[in-house]
């Protein structure tokens, strides 16, 4: 079997409480949205397609046991569910980042998922695929809104109180668009006494936000 790919790297976690850590990024090309402020649009088309057995022998290379599969739209392969199962088989502890339209149904349950949400910023809110939020797990999951502005901020507010998200999940994270005025969110999350973090992409603020596959 095999999955279209469109880069394979070794770097630091930028999100999520994994932050820091590192890690080892399987990027899988192709998405079914178009957030407006998408960091990921060379992942739409082209790729390579890779057999699980070549990118197994690249993650070995990279001896890290922390792998995130992402995208692009990872879960739009459907040659990704055995692959998700075969890396935790393997004894890798799996990250899948998740733009939150695809079910999240057939992803092996060792996996931890990190859930987005679509803000009305995004211009695809209306494609949340909102029982993924059933399948949550307190202990392992983490939800991300990324917030472009003060409206998408009152709507991650209102979606994690209607989902009783903080106990829901393990971690909610509130994900300013690169580029933007970052303070009005940082003020409004420390003072919205709920249960979240505020998430920076710490591999933008090392590599710049342009560059990819570090
Ligand atoms: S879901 Fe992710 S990869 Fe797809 S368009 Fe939105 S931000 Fe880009």
């Amino acid at each position: 079997m095999d999955l279209r790919i469109t880069e394979i790297f070794l770097s630091i976690q930028g999100e999520s409480s994994h932050a820091g850590r590192p890690c080892s990024f399987v990027r899988l090309t192709g998405c079914p949205m178009r957030c407006v402020w998408c960091d990921s649009e060379y992942t739409f088309t082209g790729g390579e397609r890779i057999s699980f057995e070549e990118i197994f022998a690249k993650l070995d290379e990279f001896d890290c046991l922390l792998v995130e599969v992402t995208g692009g739209e990872p879960l739009a392969q459907k040659n990704v569910f055995p692959f998700i199962a075969d890396l935790c088989d393997r004894g890798y502890e799996v990250l899948i980042e998740t733009g939150g339209y695809v079910s999240t149904e057939a992803v092996d349950p060792r996996a931890k998922i990190i859930l987005d949400v679509k803000c009305p910023g995004s211009g695809e809110a209306e494609r949340n695929h909102w029982p993924n939020f059933e399948r949550l797990r307190p202990d392992m999951d983490e939800v991300k809104f990324v917030v472009a502005d003060l409206v998408d901020w009152e709507f991650a507010k209102e979606i994690i109180a209607k989902y009783d998200l903080v106990n829901r999940c393990k971690e909610i994270m509130i994900s300013p668009v690169h580029g933007i005025d970052m303070r009005p969110i940082a003020e409004a999350v420390s003072r919205s006494g709920l249960k979240i973090r505020l998430n920076l992409q710490m591999h933008k603020y090392i590599w710049g936000a342009d560059v990819h596959g570090v």
